[in-house]
Protein backbone atom coordinates (compact mmCIF):
# COMPACT_ATOMS: atom_id res chain seq x y z
CA UNK A 1 0.00 0.00 0.00
CA UNK A 2 1.15 3.07 -0.99
CA UNK A 3 1.98 5.43 2.24
CA UNK A 4 0.01 8.48 3.08
CA UNK A 5 3.02 10.40 4.05
CA UNK A 6 6.66 9.88 3.72
CA UNK A 7 8.83 12.25 5.31
CA UNK A 8 12.58 11.60 4.73
CA UNK A 9 15.30 13.34 5.97
CA UNK A 10 13.80 16.86 6.81
CA UNK A 11 16.37 19.17 8.10
CA UNK A 12 16.00 23.21 8.75
CA UNK A 13 18.21 25.40 9.90
CA UNK A 14 16.97 29.44 11.53
CA UNK A 15 20.55 30.94 11.43
CA UNK A 16 22.49 29.33 14.20
CA UNK A 17 19.27 26.70 15.31
CA UNK A 18 18.92 23.63 14.18
CA UNK A 19 15.16 23.73 14.20
CA UNK A 20 14.76 20.33 12.42
CA UNK A 21 17.91 17.33 11.45
CA UNK A 22 16.93 14.14 9.32
CA UNK A 23 13.39 14.25 10.68
CA UNK A 24 12.30 10.87 8.81
CA UNK A 25 8.92 8.85 9.45
CA UNK A 26 5.65 7.75 7.82
CA UNK A 27 1.72 7.81 7.88
CA UNK A 28 -0.32 5.68 6.97
CA UNK A 29 -4.39 6.31 6.04
CA UNK A 30 -6.46 6.50 9.35
CA UNK A 31 -3.98 6.96 11.36
CA UNK A 32 -3.24 8.79 14.71
CA UNK A 33 0.23 9.83 14.93
CA UNK A 34 1.69 12.62 17.62
CA UNK A 35 4.99 14.31 17.61
CA UNK A 36 5.84 15.29 21.21
CA UNK A 37 9.03 17.14 22.72
CA UNK A 38 9.82 19.67 24.87
CA UNK A 39 9.37 23.65 23.87
CA UNK A 40 11.30 24.82 21.28
CA UNK A 41 12.39 20.54 19.74
CA UNK A 42 11.01 21.45 16.36
CA UNK A 43 7.29 20.38 16.37
CA UNK A 44 5.56 22.93 14.31
CA UNK A 45 8.68 23.68 12.35
CA UNK A 46 8.27 19.98 11.29
CA UNK A 47 4.51 20.53 10.95
CA UNK A 48 5.03 23.88 8.44
CA UNK A 49 7.55 22.05 6.37
CA UNK A 50 4.97 19.19 5.47
CA UNK A 51 2.04 21.52 5.26
CA UNK A 52 4.38 24.01 3.14
CA UNK A 53 4.29 26.78 5.00
CA UNK A 54 8.37 26.49 5.86
CA UNK A 55 10.92 25.40 2.70
CA UNK A 56 12.95 22.36 4.04
CA UNK A 57 16.58 22.80 3.60
CA UNK A 58 17.12 18.86 3.12
CA UNK A 59 14.83 16.10 2.56
CA UNK A 60 11.76 15.28 1.41
CA UNK A 61 8.03 15.09 1.66
CA UNK A 62 5.72 12.49 -0.69
CA UNK A 63 2.16 12.65 -0.01
CA UNK A 64 0.76 9.95 -0.82
CA UNK A 65 4.04 8.63 -3.41
CA UNK A 66 3.85 12.29 -4.43
CA UNK A 67 6.83 14.51 -3.65
CA UNK A 68 5.20 17.60 -2.30
CA UNK A 69 8.42 19.20 -1.27
CA UNK A 70 8.35 23.27 -0.85
CA UNK A 71 5.23 23.58 -2.93
CA UNK A 72 3.55 26.27 -1.15
CA UNK A 73 0.54 25.63 1.46
CA UNK A 74 -2.58 26.49 -1.04
CA UNK A 75 -1.00 23.46 -3.24
CA UNK A 76 -0.82 21.52 -0.37
CA UNK A 77 -4.30 21.63 0.74
CA UNK A 78 -5.29 21.51 -2.69
CA UNK A 79 -3.75 17.84 -2.31
CA UNK A 80 -5.77 16.67 0.54
CA UNK A 81 -3.20 18.42 3.49
CA UNK A 82 -6.13 20.16 5.75
CA UNK A 83 -5.19 21.78 9.14
CA UNK A 84 -6.79 23.12 11.72
CA UNK A 85 -7.80 27.01 11.72
CA UNK A 86 -7.26 29.38 14.04
CA UNK A 87 -9.89 31.23 15.55
CA UNK A 88 -9.12 33.89 13.47
CA UNK A 89 -9.55 32.79 10.46
CA UNK A 90 -13.75 31.56 11.14
CA UNK A 91 -16.21 34.52 10.54
CA UNK A 92 -17.42 35.56 13.89
CA UNK A 93 -20.51 37.61 12.57
CA UNK A 94 -21.68 34.82 10.37
CA UNK A 95 -23.10 31.16 11.48
CA UNK A 96 -21.76 28.36 12.34
CA UNK A 97 -23.56 26.65 8.85
CA UNK A 98 -22.55 29.54 6.92
CA UNK A 99 -18.79 28.85 8.01
CA UNK A 100 -18.73 25.36 7.17
CA UNK A 101 -20.42 26.43 3.62
CA UNK A 102 -17.50 28.67 3.11
CA UNK A 103 -15.08 26.32 3.38
CA UNK A 104 -17.29 23.95 1.14
CA UNK A 105 -17.40 26.96 -1.38
CA UNK A 106 -13.74 27.12 -0.97
CA UNK A 107 -13.09 23.88 -1.27
CA UNK A 108 -14.70 23.63 -4.86
CA UNK A 109 -13.92 27.16 -5.80
CA UNK A 110 -16.85 28.52 -6.47
CA UNK A 111 -16.57 32.41 -6.82
CA UNK A 112 -20.25 32.83 -6.28
CA UNK A 113 -21.24 35.69 -3.56
CA UNK A 114 -20.78 34.08 -0.44
CA UNK A 115 -23.04 35.63 1.30
CA UNK A 116 -26.23 35.06 -0.82
CA UNK A 117 -26.99 31.96 -2.63
CA UNK A 118 -23.44 30.16 -2.68
CA UNK A 119 -24.26 29.22 0.98
CA UNK A 120 -27.23 28.00 0.68
CA UNK A 121 -25.45 25.39 -2.06
CA UNK A 122 -23.72 23.91 0.00
CA UNK A 123 -26.20 23.38 3.28
CA UNK A 124 -27.00 20.11 3.48
CA UNK A 125 -23.06 19.29 3.12
CA UNK A 126 -22.35 21.73 5.65
CA UNK A 127 -25.24 20.70 8.17
CA UNK A 128 -23.28 16.97 7.43
CA UNK A 129 -20.24 17.73 8.82
CA UNK A 130 -21.40 19.38 11.42
CA UNK A 131 -23.55 16.69 12.53
CA UNK A 132 -20.20 14.70 12.24
CA UNK A 133 -18.50 16.72 14.71
CA UNK A 134 -21.35 16.80 17.07
CA UNK A 135 -22.50 20.42 16.16
CA UNK A 136 -25.81 20.29 14.28
CA UNK A 137 -28.09 21.52 16.69
CA UNK A 138 -25.52 24.91 16.70
CA UNK A 139 -25.86 25.29 12.86
CA UNK A 140 -27.70 28.61 12.73
CA UNK A 141 -26.05 30.33 15.77
CA UNK A 142 -23.63 32.74 14.99
CA UNK A 143 -20.04 31.98 15.60
CA UNK A 144 -19.19 34.95 18.16
CA UNK A 145 -21.62 32.75 20.51
CA UNK A 146 -19.99 29.28 20.89
CA UNK A 147 -17.66 28.56 23.53
CA UNK A 148 -14.01 28.40 22.63
CA UNK A 149 -14.46 23.68 22.76
CA UNK A 150 -17.61 24.55 20.53
CA UNK A 151 -15.56 26.79 18.39
CA UNK A 152 -12.73 23.98 17.81
CA UNK A 153 -15.59 21.57 16.58
CA UNK A 154 -16.12 23.75 14.06
CA UNK A 155 -12.67 24.22 12.76
CA UNK A 156 -12.50 20.70 12.42
CA UNK A 157 -15.63 20.67 10.64
CA UNK A 158 -13.90 23.22 8.39
CA UNK A 159 -10.85 21.60 7.82
CA UNK A 160 -12.60 18.33 7.14
CA UNK A 161 -14.89 19.96 4.41
CA UNK A 162 -12.07 20.02 2.08
CA UNK A 163 -12.36 16.52 1.92
CA UNK A 164 -8.52 15.79 3.47
CA UNK A 165 -6.61 12.85 3.27
CA UNK A 166 -4.36 13.86 5.81
CA UNK A 167 -4.96 16.50 8.60
CA UNK A 168 -2.33 18.52 10.54
CA UNK A 169 -3.10 19.69 14.38
CA UNK A 170 -0.89 21.80 15.50
CA UNK A 171 -1.74 21.86 19.56
CA UNK A 172 -4.95 21.61 18.48
CA UNK A 173 -6.05 21.85 22.01
CA UNK A 174 -4.36 24.71 23.12
CA UNK A 175 -6.59 26.57 25.77
CA UNK A 176 -9.05 24.28 26.41
CA UNK A 177 -10.35 22.63 29.48
CA UNK A 178 -8.72 18.95 29.94
CA UNK A 179 -12.36 17.73 29.51
CA UNK A 180 -13.08 19.58 26.59
CA UNK A 181 -9.49 18.65 25.24
CA UNK A 182 -10.23 14.78 25.64
CA UNK A 183 -13.72 15.17 23.93
CA UNK A 184 -11.92 16.85 20.66
CA UNK A 185 -9.40 14.30 20.68
CA UNK A 186 -12.10 11.68 20.97
CA UNK A 187 -13.67 12.74 18.25
CA UNK A 188 -10.50 13.31 15.57
CA UNK A 189 -9.69 9.82 16.44
CA UNK A 190 -12.65 8.35 15.61
CA UNK A 191 -13.35 10.54 12.54
CA UNK A 192 -9.54 9.50 11.56
CA UNK A 193 -10.54 6.05 11.70
CA UNK A 194 -13.53 5.80 10.13
CA UNK A 195 -12.63 7.78 7.27
CA UNK A 196 -9.12 6.40 6.53
CA UNK A 197 -7.57 10.31 7.42
CA UNK A 198 -4.63 10.41 8.64
CA UNK A 199 -4.00 13.07 11.61
CA UNK A 200 -0.33 14.22 12.51
CA UNK A 201 -0.85 16.32 15.61
CA UNK A 202 1.10 17.96 18.18
CA UNK A 203 -0.34 18.51 22.12
CA UNK A 204 1.08 19.52 24.87
CA UNK A 205 -1.16 17.32 26.75
CA UNK A 206 0.21 13.61 27.08
CA UNK A 207 -3.04 12.40 28.80
CA UNK A 208 -4.33 13.28 24.72
CA UNK A 209 -1.07 11.67 23.20
CA UNK A 210 -0.93 8.52 25.40
CA UNK A 211 -4.66 7.96 24.82
CA UNK A 212 -5.62 8.46 21.20
CA UNK A 213 -1.80 7.89 19.07
CA UNK A 214 -0.98 5.09 17.84
CA UNK A 215 2.53 6.01 17.01
CA UNK A 216 4.42 8.76 18.98
CA UNK A 217 7.68 10.59 17.75
CA UNK A 218 9.81 11.86 20.27
CA UNK A 219 11.22 15.15 19.22
CA UNK A 220 14.47 16.99 21.34
CA UNK A 221 16.84 19.60 19.55
CA UNK A 222 15.34 19.06 16.51
CA UNK A 223 15.95 15.28 16.29
CA UNK A 224 13.86 12.42 16.45
CA UNK A 225 14.94 10.36 19.66
CA UNK A 226 12.73 8.13 19.93
CA UNK A 227 9.66 6.39 18.19
CA UNK A 228 6.76 3.62 18.73
CA UNK A 229 4.20 2.64 20.13
CA UNK A 230 2.35 4.69 23.56
CA UNK A 231 3.66 1.94 25.79
CA UNK A 232 7.12 1.82 23.63
CA UNK A 233 7.45 5.17 23.93
CA UNK A 234 6.74 5.07 27.56
CA UNK A 235 9.22 2.78 28.29
CA UNK A 236 12.58 4.03 26.41
CA UNK A 237 15.21 5.02 28.30
CA UNK A 238 16.31 7.82 26.24
CA UNK A 239 12.72 9.55 26.72
CA UNK A 240 12.54 9.32 30.27
CA UNK A 241 15.94 10.73 30.57
CA UNK A 242 15.93 13.43 28.30
CA UNK A 243 12.25 14.26 27.61
CA UNK A 244 10.26 13.20 30.63
CA UNK A 245 12.98 14.77 32.89
CA UNK A 246 11.99 17.40 32.03
CA UNK A 247 8.86 17.76 31.92
CA UNK A 248 9.05 16.29 35.44
CA UNK A 249 7.32 13.73 38.17
CA UNK A 250 3.92 14.38 36.17
CA UNK A 251 5.42 12.05 33.11
CA UNK A 252 7.36 10.34 34.75
CA UNK A 253 4.78 8.75 37.07
CA UNK A 254 1.93 8.26 33.95
CA UNK A 255 5.24 6.14 32.77
CA UNK A 256 4.87 3.73 35.77
CA UNK A 257 1.20 3.36 35.15
P1 LIG B 1 8.19 23.60 18.86
O1 LIG B 1 7.02 23.75 17.98
O2 LIG B 1 8.59 22.19 19.10
O3 LIG B 1 8.04 24.34 20.15
P2 LIG B 1 9.55 25.15 16.81
O4 LIG B 1 9.53 24.30 15.62
O5 LIG B 1 8.57 26.26 16.88
O6 LIG B 1 9.46 24.25 18.12
O7 LIG B 1 10.99 25.78 16.97
C1 LIG B 1 12.20 25.04 16.85
C2 LIG B 1 13.37 25.97 16.98
O8 LIG B 1 13.46 26.79 15.82
C3 LIG B 1 13.31 26.90 18.18
O9 LIG B 1 14.62 27.11 18.66
C4 LIG B 1 12.75 28.18 17.57
O10 LIG B 1 13.17 29.30 18.29
C5 LIG B 1 13.37 28.16 16.18
N1 LIG B 1 12.50 28.81 15.18
C6 LIG B 1 11.28 28.37 14.78
N2 LIG B 1 10.77 29.16 13.83
C7 LIG B 1 11.70 30.13 13.61
C8 LIG B 1 11.79 31.26 12.72
N3 LIG B 1 10.79 31.54 11.85
N4 LIG B 1 12.89 32.02 12.78
C9 LIG B 1 13.90 31.75 13.63
N5 LIG B 1 13.89 30.71 14.48
C10 LIG B 1 12.82 29.90 14.47
MG1 LIG C 1 5.13 24.61 18.28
Amino acid sequence: MTLLLDVQGLGKRFGGVVAARDVSFTLSPGEMLAIIGPNGAGKSTTFNMVGGQLRPDTGRVLLGGQDVTGRPPREVWRLGVGRTFQVAQTFLSMTVAENVGMALISHHRRTRDPWSRAGELYREDALTLLSRVGMADAAERPMSELSYGDVKRVELAIALAADPRLLLMDEPTAGMAPRERSALMTLTAAIARSQGIGVLFTEHDMDAVFAHADRILVLVRGEIIARGTPAEVRADPEVKRVYLGAHGAEIAARARA
